[in-house]
């Protein structure tokens, strides 16, 4: 993939702030839902897109990526797939670590009412899942198509890429060996949700 031949994914701009991603293939897969409160803006982009996802694929349990999966997993009949390691504090069984246990108590969100585990190596639509903790310890992203959708495993900058802020990371040292082992190698487009979409490798050939 080029930066200038059609891409295979869409960046929702009804999800700034957190950016979810619609990746398009034989069963389209959502990743990741943003902030709660904007699952109708999300149907209403879609729509304009033509875009029905087949799959709602979470890459980790912060609020601003669950926030309407239950909605939009309903509203589609989409498979909600969850990282397996993070699915006790997506059901609010264990409290999030630091200050993560004060955005949850201001910001909830309603346990879906169906979900399947995502696992190392599994597939979603065109997508592998690709353990990366760290941000958190069942942090996911997912690779296919050209495109790596990163979640908070890093956040792109118009310089590059950088580590999410030390503050909301469950263990920086995890976080650091995540971003080596997804980008060492990778060709292709980096997804995040924090910044914008970054060819990479950077400066290299494409
Ligand atoms: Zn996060």
């Amino acid at each position: 993939m080029t930066q200038d031949e059609g891409v295979p994914f869409h960046k929702l701009a009804s999800t700034r702030g957190s950016y979810a991603y619609l990746v398009d293939g034989a069963e389209p897969v959502l990743v990741d839902t943003s902030l709660p409160g904007r699952a109708d803006a999300i149907i209403e982009e879609l729509r304009g897109l033509d875009r029905r996802p087949a799959h709602i694929a979470i890459t980790h349990y912060d609020v601003d990526h669950i926030g309407n999966m239950g909605a939009l997993a309903e509203h589609y009949g989409a498979a909600l797939w969850l990282p397996a390691a993070d699915v006790p504090y997506i059901l609010g069984e264990r409290p999030r670590p630091g200050i993560k246990r004060v955005i949850g108590a201001l910001m909830r969100v309603a346990p879906p009412r169906s979900f399947r585990l995502l696992h190392s190596g599994d597939r979603v639509g065109s997508l592998e899942v690709v353990p990366s903790p760290g941000h958190t310890p069942g942090h996911v992203a997912f690779r296919g198509l050209g495109c790596l959708l990163v979640g908070d495993a890093l956040r792109t900058t118009p310089g590059g890429i950088s580590p999410s802020p030390s503050l909301l990371s469950w263990d920086r040292i995890q976080e650091a060996a995540s971003c080596r082992n997804l980008t060492d190698g990778f060709q292709g487009g980096i997804l995040p949700a924090h910044g914008e979409p970054l060819w990479w490798p950077m400066g290299g050939a494409r």
